[in-house]
């Protein structure tokens, strides 16, 4: 397929799955049949030419290693959880990043995997069993709809938000222009309709999220260009973000492709590019900052 074409010249990126193997020893490996190199910016990725295919590779049918893309993989990055933490990951399936959240906690403390769709949580369940993820619960659910005040949410120290998006950012996406029905210079009108609704959704889950009461970092990401599912739901929500105690935050401060400057804090945003990087991400890091101590005075 033409996707397959006009993608052929990028690097390859696969994340090791340290719950299963340690990152010098796939290196080790795949250099017997490949160049391979660590990633300068994202631990645990490694890098291979363009048009490299590993997806009957030992190491991938064992999960051993996964193909995730760089920009995919900086959001559990991102939100930097530390093992033993208990960590939400709000909108789950397939679940690459749930198990590279666990793989960041070393297998410790534990993440609960929220996912809506039936047929989607079973591929979401095969994908943690695969990672060997044992501290991950799938909880099969409307995010909207877990209750914060829960026990079980009481607990929550951190929460990746990767809601359903209009993909835009995607390699086989951008073949939009090859439908009968796209509108050069515009996305048309059905395209508008279904942006505004999905980024009313996007928006309500970000808010959902700030009132979980133990949670002090959010990550917010999207494979979408558009500004209304990026930039707009961020300046939408900062004011609510605000009287939760949560500031946008820097991430990445090396990465060069921020948000666009219509938001305040925009340049805390991130922002992947599809022509340069391969994918075109969205990633934000919400933090909350907790009272100073007081010293008991
Ligand atoms: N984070 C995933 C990964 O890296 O593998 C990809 C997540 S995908 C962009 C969004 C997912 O959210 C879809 O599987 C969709 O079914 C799910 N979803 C949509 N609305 C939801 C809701 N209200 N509650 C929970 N999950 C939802």
């Amino acid at each position: 397929p033409l996707y397959k074409i006009s993608n052929v010249s990028k690097p390859r990126y696969v994340r090791v799955n340290t719950l299963k193997m340690d990152v010098d020893s796939a290196l080790l490996e795949l250099s017997k049949q490949y160049v391979v190199n660590k990633d300068d910016l994202v631990p645990d990725l490694l890098v291979l030419p363009p048009g490299t295919d590993l997806h009957n590779h030992q190491l991938v049918t064992s999960g051993n290693i996964f193909l995730q893309g760089k920009a995919s993989s900086m959001v559990a990055v991102a939100l930097e959880p530390e093992p033993g933490w208990q960590v939400l990951d709000a909108c789950s399936a397939p679940g690459n990043k749930t198990v590279h959240l666990a793989a960041l906690m070393k297998g410790k403390g534990k993440i609960i995997a929220c996912e809506l769709d039936e047929k989607r949580v079973e591929r979401l369940k095969y994908t943690v069993s695969l990672a060997g993820a044992s501290n991950v619960k799938v909880k099969h659910e409307d995010f909207l709809n877990l209750d914060p005040k829960d026990r079980n949410s009481l607990k929550i120290q951190a929460i990746l938000l990767d809601p359903s998006c209009s993909g835009s950012g995607t390699v086989i996406d951008r073949l939009d222009h090859l439908l009968p029905s796209y509108t050069a210079g515009s996305t048309g009108t059905a395209n508008v309709n279904r942006l505004t609704k999905l980024a009313a959704f996007q928006k309500k889950a970000l808010e959902h999220a700030f009132s979980f009461p133990a949670v002090e970092r959010i990550v917010y990401s999207t494979c979408s260009l558009h500004q209304i599912e990026n930039e707009d739901v961020i300046r939408s929500v900062l004011p609510l973000a605000a009287s939760h105690g949560f500031q946008l935050s820097t991430i990445f401060p090396q990465w060069p492709r921020r948000g666009l400057p219509v938001v305040d804090g925009y340049e805390h945003l991130i922002r992947t590019s599809l022509e340069e990087d391969g994918e075109g991400f969205f990633i934000a890091l919400f933090v909350r900052e907790t009272a100073a101590p007081t010293n008991g005075r």
